[in-house]
């Protein structure tokens, strides 16, 4: 090849402090660096925020050579390209969005050696023309980065990650490293796979959040209970609100915006222009709150971002642990608060059931689910349970709200029995089934015009649980529903039916421990770790 750049320094370090200007290495980042500097493979799992990009910035620039980055993330390759030109160090980027003219001045200067970093999409690697231009120049080093889309399961799933095994059998001996900040062990099992990763170093950083408090609370009026969050504890702050639809993204900025907070939608079906201009927005302007659908928020490096808000229920805690870490990344304390109710395990349930994909796509997903679930209703530490749930052991937190104010337990047995025989008698006696509220409304022994309708007043179990509130009753399916121990129907009206492991529980053999609703919602001080 023509012109291979010249290293601007052999030693790592040297080039953390001229061209990043960086004291030390962060963690993990030294042995990355070491491994790929030598030409080995490396797979990096480090939480968002953790600092994955020098992994592979400080090796292209001390290898001979062009870093190649393959990243989907091409919305922020124009400002990744522009940060690294800030500091001197010669990137650019071939993506779908560029104008052929520009597409060829980039190629240029690849081809003579100019280029420290190349940052490509996936499709645009995989068109034989770049596959031939890359052919024709030098290559530093191969960096994959979000490297958990090349498995199927998980929630950014992008078809042209199966391919990148191309990489390591075309250009033998060059070195590859793939990050990702998903860090459960069956997605890394996969990119090892898939990527053909076998000989890599795993580097495998904690992926702990010490500056992020983690709250989760019952739901009641979502949109208001954020809007109280704001006011009390996050006046003035960046933030990002995470809401399940379109729809209610808007009505949330919205709401939002007329109660005197700034807030911008963001999500799929926004023109293009309006999301760009909303997302750079958001990334310049201080104080601006995001309402967004996940579509929003990979590879976004906003430091300042003090809450990350849920209204509706993540579908894994992988999304949640990943929505949540956009919080906080320049280290300081930082709100991670979701409210979760009933509704929210009814509509994930169903929306499971009627999924498409086979059996063992849908156990999948439930298993998320049961897991996301899981961290909902738990009486220990959130953190705790979350590192538990990524294989890392850690003591209680000591910040989030279990810590706080441990919730209590109570002996929901006889609750969990009067519900479910509610929901056999009904089926069995009179071949009917219902959703939650009027099954509810029975046990409470109200009279609505519905209950009067179908004559459930001659039922046995009719006012059987008048000894709980409305609000109670929402606690007890809500947790059983969580346990596996009532299950909902695929016809989209939130049906109850019983379970297999119901069985256990009307007959008594099983006995069912609940979560007390916290009196109020819990409002920690600032968490005392950060
Ligand atoms: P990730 O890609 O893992 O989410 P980044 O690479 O964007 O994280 O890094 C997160 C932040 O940490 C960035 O602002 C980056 O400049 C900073 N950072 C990374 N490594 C170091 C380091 N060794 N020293 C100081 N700051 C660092
Ligand atoms: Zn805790």
């Amino acid at each position: 090849p023509s012109g291979a750049r010249a290293p601007l320094a052999t030693d790592p370090l040297e080039v953390l402090h001229r061209v990043f200007g960086y004291e030390a290495f962060r963690g993990a980042q030294a042995e990355v660096v070491d491994t790929v500097v030598a030409g080995g493979d490396a797979l990096v799992l480090m939480p968002t925020g953790g600092g994955k990009s020098l992994c592979y910035q400080v090796p292209s620039l001390v290898r001979p050579g062009t870093g190649v980055v393959i990243s989907p993330l091409i919305a922020l390759m124009q400002d990744q390209v522009d940060a690294l030109s800030a500091l001197g160090v010669a990137a650019g980027f071939l993506n779908s969005t560029q104008r052929p003219d520009e597409r060829a001045a980039v190629e240029r200067a690849f081809l003579a050696g100019e280029l420290d970093l190349l940052y490509l999409a996936p499709e645009r690697l995989f068109v034989p023309s770049t596959m031939a231009l890359l052919d024709r120049g030098t290559i530093a080093l191969f960096a994959i980065d979000e490297a958990h889309c090349v498995s199927q399961w998980g929630h950014d799933f992008r078809p042209e990650y199966l391919q990148l095994s191309v990489l390591h059998e075309r250009w033998l001996g060059v070195p590859r490293v793939a990050l990702t900040a998903t860090a459960t062990h069956a997605t890394r099992t996969e990119i090892v796979e898939r990527l053909a990763l076998h000989d890599a170093r795993q580097v495998v950083a904690s992926f702990d959040r010490p500056n992020i408090t983690y709250r989760i609370v019952p739901k009641d009026n979502p949109r208001a209970q954020v809007l109280d969050l704001i006011r009390t504890e996050h006046a003035g702050d960046a933030g990002i609100v995470y809401c399940l639809s379109r729809a209610s993204v808007e009505q949330t900025a919205e709401y939002l915006s007329a109660h005197g907070v700034p807030a911008l939608p963001y999500h799929a079906g926004l023109d293009r222009a309006v999301r760009a201009a909303n997302q750079s927005r958001f990334l310049r302007e201080d104080g601006l709150v995001m309402v967004a659908t996940i579509a929003f928020g990979m590879g976004i490096d906003k430091p300042d971002v003090r809450f990350v808000a849920h209204l509706d229920l993540p579908k894994s805690v992988e999304g949640y642990y990943q929505e949540t870490g956009r919080a906080g990344r320049d280290g300081l304390p930082s709100t991670a608060w979701l409210a979760y109710g009933l509704q929210d395990v009814v509509q994930q349930r169903r929306l499971i059931d009627s999924s498409e994909g086979d059996a063992a796509h849908r156990r999948r997903l439930s298993a998320h689910l049961d897991a996301m679930l899981a961290l909902c209703e738990t009486v220990t530490c959130r953190r705790a349970q979350m590192l538990a749930y990524f294989g890392e052991e850690s003591g209680p937190c000591g910040a989030c709200d279990t810590c706080l104010e441990p919730p209590e337990t109570w002996d929901g047995t006889v609750a969990a029995q009067k519900l479910l025989s509610a929901i056999v008698r009904l089926e069995r006696e009179r071949g009917q089934r219902f959703g939650a509220g009027h099954l509810i409304d029975v046990l409470l022994g109200k009279a609505t015009p519905r209950v009067e309708q179908l004559g459930h007043r001659s039922l046995s179990v009719f006012g059987v649980g008048a000894d709980l509130s409305d609000g109670e009753w929402r606690g007890v399916v809500r947790q059983l529903l969580a346990q596996g121990l009532v299950g909902v129907d695929g016809d989209g009206y939130g049906t109850l039916r019983t379970t297999p492991a119901s069985a256990d529980v009307l007959s008594g053999a099983r006995t069912v421990a609940l979560r007390r609703a916290p009196a109020r919602a819990t409002k920690p001080a600032r968490s005392r770790r950060a």
